[in-house]
């Protein structure tokens, strides 16, 4: 049965871009008379608002967009993450790092977002004694990375790798992972919060999600998910990365630039039609995955 999903971190209002995202979940499984999820990406205390999942809901519901079982939270959830981080740590393939934003930047040398940026593994080279001493002065201020060179010689023996679909009018594509394209990603912030890249694999596996649908912003992300799934013993589910929604001058939608909110369409007068015709220019997704799982 292929299960899909669409998971909105509720911290801004949703727009053209997410009604895409959820829109070609939502067909898809329906195409395939499987199952359309919803997860509530949470883990971001100061950011997300109950507010914003609301409009989220209510946004997907003037859409027409109807999901199988009520949403899941994220912050609901830590235990899970807490449990695949200790198989993580067993695994040795975690650190701690005491990195400040600054530091990373220093350390690079380089004028941009750190956030874009790949880490330099600077406490990748800490002894576990420094380690220790380090954390026990610092309480739990310090995040946890995965150690993607170590991780990578561990499963080095295993077909890592994973399909996309949506290759337009091509056949399903088998992707070598490359887990190094992210570098060391933090899998713990600090205070002991999951990071987006173990909490989307551990749910995406507990929810039985056999596709994940997403913006193809996130394409990255995927090479560094499937080595999570290696490393935890989870599946690996299909893939599926669709074009993005662009703004008039080609950039990618932000939620703080409400122009293209669902509210604000709503509020002038679109209909969900209208939404479903502004997305990028019409691939019918539904019929092209339905070829695209026949001939896979
Ligand atoms: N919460 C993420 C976002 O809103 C979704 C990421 C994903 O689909 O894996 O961008």
């Amino acid at each position: 049965m292929l299960v899909t999903r669409f998971a909105p971190s509720p911290t801004g209002s949703l727009h053209l871009g997410h009604a895409f995202a959820a829109i070609v979940a939502h067909d898809f499984a329906r195409a395939a008379g499987g199952r359309f999820l919803l997860r509530i990406e949470d883990l971001d205390r100061t950011r997300s608002r109950p507010e914003f999942e609301a409009s989220a809901l209510a946004d997907l519901k003037w859409l027409g967009l109807s999901w199988d079982s009520a949403p899941i939270h994220q912050s609901a959830r830590t235990l899970l993450y807490a449990e695949a981080l200790s198989k993580l740590e067993s695994l040795g393939v975690l650190y701690r790092c005491f990195c400040s934003r600054k530091d990373i930047a220093a350390a690079i040398d380089a004028p941009h977002e750190p956030a874009e940026t790949i880490y330099p593994g600077t406490c990748r080279h800490l002894s576990a004694g420094d380690q220790e001493r380090r954390a026990s002065a610092t309480g739990i201020d310090y995040a946890i990375r995965l150690n993607t060179t170590r991780a990578a010689e561990l499963t080095s023996s295993i077909d890592i790798a994973f399909t996309e679909c949506l290759a337009l009018e091509k056949p399903p594509r088998r992707i070598p992972a490359q887990p190094n394209m992210l570098g060391d990603v933090v899998l713990s912030r600090k205070g002991n919060v999951a990071a987006y890249h173990l909490a989307v694999v551990v749910d995406d596996a507990a929810q039985g999600v056999s596709l994940v649908s997403r913006g193809e912003d996130l394409l990255h992300a995927t090479h560094i998910h499937v080595l999570l799934q290696a490393l935890l013993g989870l599946a690996t589910p299909l893939y599926a990365h669709h074009a993005l929604v662009r703004d008039e001058y080609g950039a990618r939608l932000a939620k703080r630039d409400n122009a293209h909110a669902l509210s604000q369409l709503r509020s002038a007068g679109w209909t969900p039609e209208d939404v479903r015709h502004a997305l990028p220019s019409s691939p019918n997704y539904a019929r092209l995955l339905r070829a695209a799982l026949t001939n896979y």
